[in-house]
C-alpha cells in the first residue's frame, strides 16, 4: 500500500472528513484492522485565508510547496491538496516535489465522464467559480461544459463557506440558499452539480435534492484509495 500525503487544514473541518474517508476506503477494500497509510501536514487556515483574500498567491504557492516537500520527506508516495481552491497553485506544488499530485478536478471529471455527464454546475469559493484554474481544466482537459452561479449567488456561496462551513457551522437557512442555487443551475441545463469546495458536503447531501451531486472530498478520497492500493 502506498502512503498518502495530504496538505490539510484548509479547513480542518474537511480534512477530518478526508481522514475518515481514506481510512474507511482502505478498510472497505482490505477489511479487518487495515487502515490508510497517511502523512498529513496541517496548516493554520487563518494565515492561508488572509493571504488568499489579499491576493498573495505567490506567497501561498511558496508555503504549500514547502509543506509538500516536507510531506514527501515524511514518506508520502503521492500527494493530495485537500481543498479545491488551493489547486490554484497546484503547478507550483507539483514542480517542488518528485511524487505525483492527484488533482482534485481530474478525479471529479473522471467520475462525470463515467456517468456520461456533459454539462455540469460548479459550486465553490469565488476563486474556484470565477477563475480559470479549475473550470478551465474541466473544459479544456475533459471537454465538460461548466455552468457557474451568477455574481450575487457566488458572493453568498463564498461567504457561507468562510464564515460558516470552515468554522464548523451548518445552518438550515444556508442550506436553503444552496439548494435554490443548485435548482437554478439545473434549470439552466446542468445535469448535476460539483460540490467544488471540500466543506459543502457538510451542508448539502444527496437526501436534500434529487439533482446529482458530485462531492469532491469523497471523490478525491476515493481516487486516493484506489491509487494507494493499485499495484
Ligand atoms: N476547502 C475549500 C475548497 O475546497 C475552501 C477553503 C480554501 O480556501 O482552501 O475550496
Amino acid at each position: 500500500m502506498k502512503t498518502i500525503g495530504i496538505l490539510g487544514g484548509m479547513s480542518w473541518e474537511s480534512s477530518a472528513d478526508y481522514y475518515a474517508a481514506l481510512n474507511q476506503g482502505v478498510k472497505q477494500q482490505l477489511g479487518g484492522l487495515h487502515s490508510a497509510k497517511i502523512c498529513m501536514l496541517s496548516v493554520d487556515f487563518a494565515e492561508i485565508e488572509q493571504l488568499q483574500h489579499a491576493g498573495d498567491w505567490s506567497r501561498l504557492a511558496e508555503i504549500l510547496a514547502r509543506q509538500a516537500v516536507a510531506v514527501e520527506r515524511g514518506g508520502a508516495d503521492f500527494l493530495l491538496i485537500a481543498t479545491n481552491t488551493m489547486h490554484k497553485v497546484a503547478e507550483d506544488v507539483q514542480t517542488a516535489i518528485n511524487i505525483p499530485l492527484l488533482h482534485i478536478a481530474d478525479v471529479t471529471a473522471e467520475k462525470l465522464i463515467a456517468d456520461g455527464v456533459k454539462r455540469i454546475g460548479l459550486l465553490g469559493t469565488r476563486f474556484t467559480m470565477a477563475e480559470e484554474f479549475y473550470k478551465g481544466r474541466l473544459s479544456e482537459k475533459f471537454g465538460l461544459d461548466v455552468l457557474v452561479p451568477d455574481n450575487t449567488q457566488q458572493d453568498e456561496i463564498h461567504r457561507i463557506i468562510y464564515e460558516e462551513l470552515c468554522q464548523g457551522e451548518v445552518y438550515e437557512a444556508s442550506r436553503k440558499i444552496y439548494l435554490q442555487i443548485i435548482d437554478d443551475l439545473f434549470t439552466r441545463g446542468a445535469e448535476g452539480v460539483i460540490l467544488g469546495c471540500t466543506e459543502i458536503a457538510m451542508l448539502v447531501k444527496p437526501e436534500h435534492t434529487s439533482i446529482p451531486l458530485y462531492d469532491t472530498t469523497a471523490l478525491h478520497a476515493r481516487g486516493a484509495v484506489k491509487f494507494a492500493l493499485a499495484e
